[in-house]
């Protein structure tokens, strides 16, 4: 059941990207979130025009997760590594 307006979810998603954009929130949790758990982020962040947020996350997760490889970018052909940010 969708009761979300369109008004409201525009409104909802621009609060999250104001309040999860920021570099310190970034570089606190992006670390510990795994890579399934980071793309769906970026995905969101990237479909908002949020690209400064998705680059601060990716950079924020990279730091700390040396097995991560990249990540796949909406629009972007599958097995492309990093995101063109
Ligand atoms: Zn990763």
């Amino acid at each position: 059941m969708d009761t979300t307006h369109p008004k409201d979810l525009a409104a909802v998603l621009a609060r999250f990207v104001s309040v999860w954009s920021s570099s310190a929130t970034a570089d606190h949790a992006a670390p510990a979130l795994t890579c399934m758990e980071l793309d769906a982020l970026l995905e969101l962040f990237v479909t908002v025009g949020a690209l400064d947020a998705a680059a601060e996350w990716m950079d924020a997760h990279t730091v700390n997760e040396p097995e991560c490889e990249g990540h796949f970018v909406p629009g972007t052909p599958p097995n492309r590594p990093t995101m063109p940010l």
